[in-house]
């Protein structure tokens, strides 16, 4: 009696749970999360419950061989579920309706052959190789591609072992003492269904917690980057320094500030799509040539920021010099122009900073160097005006950076887009 009421309430625990994972999957429409695999795997498993009801005890019938499919069709789903939350295309029906013809031949060829208790032992043994091939997933994941869900995948991997282990018991209690095992008001089967129905009210709500999770981290990565080139804006920056500075003993930052030369001429000449595909150019090559853990930008129309972290002025300087030479050279294939385009920009260095408070100040720094270098020809380095900041360790005093000065922005067959001011 109390089996039937614990598996009753699984029963409905499970198929609510299935309504809500499908509600779920509905509003997040795109990405589903595997939100609809889970719906899935809640139902199947919910069904296959019921017809344990209807059952009663062990039986060979359609309805029991139907339940033991079922059975082991949920588990398959929630693992595929848990392949598509984590971003692998993974596929659903497929899988399913194969792995479900041939267990149901298997069952009839064992039922067959060897008889009702080897059916049933059946099941539980690959359950409980089912479940352990989750355990180990998880486990795998926690050191690859789960690394920022460590302590709930450690917890789902400890819940599911428990399944694992008492799937493992039941295929021994069944070769050793037969069908009898399987009593539902037997001690072991009333663990084994209050274990099951702990799990049905513990693990979906920490499913939908996970889905939380990452649409929330999902929220702050998007209000933290630029929409059209995906480099950080301001506030992606700002977040970013605050974590660097948090880190124990972090050498100071410098600011490279960068703004193309002579954009709106290519905006006027081109129109405004092309100017697009330049500042996506523009960033592309920033991010390849940013060094890994520098803090790359965009803070306004055509101006871009890399934060460099752990290097000197001399590491500064290498690094703003490869940005504006990788500029130069590399040619722009614009949709709509006959030849590629070209454009330079001119980059404006500030005073190393140590602080996230000390962002605006960098800005100010790097934005007046940049004003010199607009000032001064444009495409070259500018330094900030400190007697601290020493672009060469051996060289005593700070000097800017000339470069060639700026040529206008060209076609690479070498015609000239515009007039140089
Ligand atoms: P300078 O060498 O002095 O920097 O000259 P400039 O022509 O680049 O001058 P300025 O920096 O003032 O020009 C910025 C232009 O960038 C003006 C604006 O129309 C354009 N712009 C701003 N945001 C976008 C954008 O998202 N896409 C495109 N295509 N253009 C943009
Ligand atoms: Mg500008
Ligand atoms: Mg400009």
């Amino acid at each position: 009696m109390v089996a039937t009421i614990l598996v009753g309430m699984l029963c409905a625990h499970l198929l609510c749970f299935a309504l809500m994972f499908l509600l779920i999957s509905k509003r997040l429409q795109g990405k589903r999360m595997g939100m609809d695999f889970f719906a899935l795997g809640s139902l199947l498993l919910g069904f296959a419950y019921v017809l344990q009801l209807a059952e009663g005890g062990p039986a060979w019938s359609v309805m029991s061989v139907v339940n033991h499919t079922l059975t082991l069709a949920a588990p398959i789903a929630y693992w595929l579920g848990s392949m598509r939350f984590f971003g692998y295309a993974a596929p659903l029906w497929r899988p399913l309706i194969a792995f479900s013809v041939v267990y149901v031949l298997a069952q009839v060829l064992v039922q067959w052959s060897l008889g009702q208790a080897a059916r049933y032992a059946m099941l539980a043994g690959i359950s409980s190789l089912l479940f352990l091939g989750m355990t180990l997933t998880i486990i795998y994941g926690v050191r690859t591609f789960a690394k920022d869900l460590y302590a709930e995948m450690v917890i789902f991997a400890l819940l599911i072992s428990g399944i694992c282990v008492l799937n493992a018991m039941k295929f021994m209690k069944i070769l050793d003492g037969g069908l009898e095992a399987l009593d539902m008001d037997s001690s072991f089967q009333m663990a084994f269904y209050i274990y099951m129905s702990s799990l049905a009210t513990v693990i979906p709500p920490s499913i939908v917690w996970l889905v939380l999770r990452r649409l929330t981290d999902d929220l702050r990565d998007m209000a933290g980057r630029d929409p059209m080139t995906q480099l950080l804006n301001r506030r992606g920056l700002s977040e970013a320094l605050k974590v660097f500075f948090n880190t124990r003993n972090p050498a100071p930052a410098h600011l490279l500030l960068m703004d193309v030369d002579h954009f709106k001429h290519i905006n006027d000449t081109y129109g405004h799509q092309a100017g697009d595909t330049v500042l996506c150019h523009v960033a592309d090559v920033v991010r390849n040539t940013a060094r890994h853990g520098d803090l790359t930008g965009r803070i306004g129309g055509e101006e871009f920021v890399v934060i460099c972290l752990d290097t000197d002025s001399a590491g500064v300087m290498r690094l703003a010099e490869r940005v504006r030479a990788g500029i130069e050279e590399q040619a722009i294939d614009v949709a709509g122009t006959q030849h590629p385009l070209r454009c330079t920009v001119t980059i404006g260095v500030s005073r190393p900073f140590a602080s996230t408070q000390a962002l605006e100040g960098a800005m100010r720094d790097a934005d007046a160097a940049l004003y010199r270098g607009k000032e001064a020809g444009r495409n070259r380095i500018e330094l900030p005006r400190t007697p601290h900041f020493h672009p060469d360790p051996h060289a005593g005093r700070a000097t800017p950076c000339q470069r060639t000065p700026s040529e206008p922005a060209v076609l690479s067959d070498g015609s000239a887009t515009h007039q140089q001011p």
